[in-house]
């Protein structure tokens, strides 16, 4: 697959590294799993696996059974009876996976890892990046450890092998809180489910309720396909221990991976782009942000026509800026303008992951195979289209000369993000800086626009951007792809790599 397109028909969009999603305390942990997953599927494509503890009848121990592989969600869990006789057990923990260059072909990367050790069965699954990894795994490799993965996850599990803690808890403990950068784990031991969250919070996990089960997930799309109750955020900073007495007694344990204070800088682009707006993240609805975005967006950059007499559009890039242009032509009508929202690109659906590239001169407008335009829509209009993120600048350019064709008055681009200049190392792929649009043009906004071929163009700045999201005292976000404010200091070794690249 193209490294410029994903499986869900998105292209020139970073991509997000994963979903975990864990369960403790039901007969139906695999099949409630697979349904958290599949709820997830948008936060990765390319592999999925679950993981599932069988607690053994008297003296014998518990059992763990995995099944993983490539493809999505559907395709991964289709064999009959995988989950009656199978996946069997009353917890389970699952992933869904994007791969990053290099290592899309190793069955071995996909999560969750599960290993047995001194201290008995034990998986992990993981969302985010960690920043040390490499530091932390030359030396384990320096020590003679032997990975078999490429992943820096795997790092997590050695870690807790080695320990020489006595209690389990501690084990894991310890090897949390020796690794850096971005992480909501979920990890499946013999007897407990252990969700955990990195001090910044980059990435989201929930706790929440099903019956007497408790469930985990990055998002709370997870827990609404099985009607299960959101509860709270894993806290940054916090180890949540779930076992026999968190059913019994309808709570979990809570404890810190360690002294060090939080210290949140949650990733806004979660806002933008990467969850889905039926998600509540860091506490909030991701829909009502959008919404701000976008309204944001329309007050800082508003479109109005030449000639008072034209006709005012404003279309959205299916689907990841369906909300934000609501919020964009809400405040547009608010403010004194006259816009309507109009469906005017429509987005195929069926591009699957087999697709055959079509003859040159098509594949040579790749936005063809996705989009169409509905022209009566666009004809004679002043256009407007509202996107969430310009990557590389050449989906964009693509779509706007798409627009064109239908023969518009004037085209206009807004994206409800700032200009992306810089790599992130908190869990996104993005491509190498040079190749980023806004980074090739030196963030000069103007030059931007004139490679898109559009009338004008507007970004949100991170200011606006800031002010869009909602947060509590203490709490920050993580603005590094486009400021290069880096929270938290990263690897020299990957810092070095990345930026270079
Ligand atoms: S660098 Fe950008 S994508 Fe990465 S965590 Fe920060 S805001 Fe999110």
């Amino acid at each position: 697959m193209n490294h410029e397109e994903d499986s869900t028909g998105a292209i020139d969009k970073p991509r997000c590294h994963c979903a975990v999603f864990g369960i403790f305390g039901t007969p139906e942990a695999a099949q409630l799993t697979y349904y958290g997953l599949m709820a997830q599927q948008h936060r990765g494509q390319e592999g999925s696996g679950i993981v599932t503890a069988e607690p053994g009848n008297g003296a014998a121990k518990t059992r763990f059974h995995v099944h993983k592989d490539f493809g999505l969600v559907d395709d991964v869990y289709r064999r009959e009876g995988l989950f009656t006789e199978v996946l069997r057990g009353t917890a389970a923990i699952g992933h869904n996976r994007y791969s990053t260059a290099g290592a899309a072909d190793n069955k071995a990367n996909i999560q969750p890892f599960a290993v047995m050790y001194k201290g008995g069965n034990i998986a992990v699954a993981h969302n985010g990046n960690l920043t040390n990894f490499r530091t932390i795994r030359r030396e384990l490799q320096d020590q003679g450890t032997i990975f078999q993965t490429t992943s820096d996850t795997e790092v997590i599990l050695h870690l807790i092998a080695r320990s020489r803690r006595e209690r389990q808890i501690d084990q894991i403990r310890e090897a949390i809180a020796a690794v850096r950068g971005a992480f909501s784990i979920v990890i499946l031991t013999d007897t407990a489910l252990i969700a955990a969250r990195d001090h910044a919070g980059f990435r989201p996990l929930a706790i929440g309720k099903l019956g007497g089960a408790f469930v985990v997930a990055s998002e709370t799309v997870a827990f609404d396909i099985m009607d299960a109750e959101y509860v709270r955020d894993v806290a940054p900073g916090e180890i949540v221990v779930i076992d026999r007495s968190s059913v019994e007694s309808g709570t979990v344990t809570s404890l810190r991976i360690d002294e060090r204070p939080a210290s949140p800088h949650h990733c806004i682009f979660e806002y933008i782009y990467f969850s889905r707006p039926d998600s509540r993240i860091f506490g909030h609805s991701v829909d009502k942000v959008r919404r701000k975005l976008g309204k944001n967006l329309a007050r800082a950059h508003p479109v109005r026509p030449r000639d008072p007499s034209d006709k005012l559009i404003v279309i959205n890039v299916p689907d990841s800026s369906n909300t934000a242009t609501m919020g964009y032509v809400q405040e547009t009508n608010k403010t004194g303008g006259k816009a309507k929202l109009e469906i005017g690109l429509i987005r195929s659906h069926y591009i699957g992951r087999t697709f055959i590239q079509p003859r040159q001169e098509v594949r040579e407008n790749k936005v063809k195979t996705k989009f169409n335009t509905v022209r009566g829509v666009l004809k004679d209009r002043v256009v407007v289209i509202v996107d969430d993120s310009i990557v590389r600048g050449t989906t964009s350019r693509q779509l706007v000369q798409l627009v064109k064709q239908a023969g518009p008055k004037e085209v206009h681009f807004r994206v409800t993000s700032p200009p992306i200049m810089y790599p992130c190392h908190y869990g996104m792929d993005f491509p190498t800086p040079s190749e980023l649009v806004a980074n090739r043009c030196g963030g000069d906004i103007e030059k931007i626009g004139s490679e898109l071929g559009v009338d004008s163009i507007g970004y949100l700045s991170i200011e606006d951007l800031l002010a869009s999201a909602p947060r509590e005292e203490g709490e920050n976000y993580c603005t590094a792809c486009f400021s290069g404010r880096y929270p938290v200091p990263i690897d020299a070794t990957v810092s070095k790599e990345e930026h270079e690249a």
